[in-house]
């Protein structure tokens, strides 16, 4: 079996996948078709853009976080662990020579702008914890997708093209999971016996 790892700078964006007799043959691209009888789709809150015209179409909703990025410079008072508020529901992370604190839950479509206000939460819960921080001004914000699916649970295994796979839908623990589905992807797509038991996660069982 021969895989492509599908990279947009290399191939170009993904428009559909091809499909005869319930079967997957193609995926087309914005510069080429790449005949394929095995597709994984893992393409986070966009995965329904090419899933919906094969009439799959997954709860996948789009739940915007925001982080703030400050400089360590020469502050020696920088946390050398990660720490988590539990209750505000931001973590701030040890990134060498940064500090990224993140959390908050915004519901607000694909629109990627920064929320003033949310962002001034950041910073403020930052410098509430760190009030010898030198510089309240500095930091740089940024913000992001979750794929969330109303239950939390992602999509991962068959689907009832044959060759069409899901591995999409990690919500806000996408990073955590990354492994795990993926050595159960390829269990599943290969015939191997895994560890991972998919019942529940898959696009039949729900
Ligand atoms: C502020 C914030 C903090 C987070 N913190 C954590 C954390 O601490 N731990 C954790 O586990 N998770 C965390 N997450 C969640 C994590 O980021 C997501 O669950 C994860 O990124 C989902 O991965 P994914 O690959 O499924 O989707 P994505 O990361 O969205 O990746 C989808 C990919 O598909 C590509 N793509 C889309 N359309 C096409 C196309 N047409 N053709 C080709 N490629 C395409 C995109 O370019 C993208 O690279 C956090 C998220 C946010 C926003």
């Amino acid at each position: 079996m021969s895989a492509i790892l599908f990279e947009q700078w290399r191939y170009g964006a993904l428009r559909r996948i091809n499909q005869t007799n319930c079967a997957v043959n193609a995926v087309v691209t914005d510069v080429e078709t790449i005949a394929a009888d095995t597709c994984v789709v893992a393409m986070g809150n966009d995965s329904n853009s090419v899933l919906r015209p094969l009439g799959i179409r997954l709860p996948i909703y789009p739940v915007k976080g925001y982080s703030m990025t400050f400089p360590v410079g020469q502050w020696n008072g920088a946390p050398v662990i990660p720490m988590a508020d539990t209750g505000r529901h931001i973590g701030i992370t040890r990134l060498g020579d940064r500090i990224r604190v993140a959390g908050t839950a915004e519901f607000a479509g694909n629109d990627r702008s920064l929320n003033p206000k949310r962002i001034g939460n950041l910073r403020r819960f930052f410098l509430d914890v760190f009030p010898d921080y030198p510089d309240p001004t500095a930091g740089v914000g940024w913000t992001g997708f979750r794929p969330m699916t109303p239950d939390g649970i992602p999509y991962l295994g068959e689907t009832p093209i044959q060759g069409l796979y899901l591995n999409t839908g990690h919500g806000h623990l996408g990073w955590t999971m990354s492994c795990g589905s993926g050595q159960a992807l390829a269990h599943l797509i290969s015939g191997a016996t895994g560890d991972l038991d998919l019942t529940g996660m898959t696009l039949a069982s729900r």
